[in-house]
């Protein structure tokens, strides 16, 4: 659904956790702005980035590719102006770090990857399809989906 450039990492994440299919464009990696642009396109992904050269290219000029350019604002503006811009309503969260989907997991599958203090106060695990982390809802996700909630009200 979204591509984000290689400056917008934190925002790729927000998007993950509310939902959404979020491919982040990593720096350091060699994928040029052409490149980025025929991915986005050929996937059928809204390209967000804060480069105004993006512009320029012939898929954004010609209306092929949708393209959101977001200005430097803290993470929760920007997944405001997404939001606003893409009147969404938020999904089930994808993995944050890698966007893979997350299915609920027994506690017995993954009891040895899991704290004791945790595995005594929650019953609820969801394990990514795609790089197999492990997570429950503790205060790390209660911060996010609170920041989530203030968005999407
Ligand atoms: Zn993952």
């Amino acid at each position: 659904m979204f591509l984000c450039d290689a400056m917008l990492g934190g925002l790729a994440k927000w998007l993950r956790a509310a939902g959404y299919d979020t491919y982040y464009a990593r720096e350091g990696t060699d994928i040029d702005d052409r490149a980025l642009t025929e991915k986005a396109l050929r996937e059928g992904r809204v390209l967000l980035t804060g480069d105004r050269g993006f512009l320029e290219r012939a898929p954004v000029r010609d209306g092929r590719l949708k393209l959101l350019l977001l200005p430097h604002l803290p993470v929760e503006e920007q997944l405001r102006a997404v939001v606003e811009r893409f009147e969404f309503t938020p999904r089930p969260s994808r993995c944050m770090e890698c966007n893979g989907k997350l299915e609920t997991v027994p506690f017995e599958e993954i009891a040895d990857r899991v704290p004791l203090g945790v595995a005594r106060e929650r019953r609820e695990f969801w394990r990514c399809r795609n790089c197999w982390r492990v997570f429950w809802h503790g205060s790390h996700w209660a911060r996010i989906s609170g920041r989530l909630e203030r968005v999407f009200s």
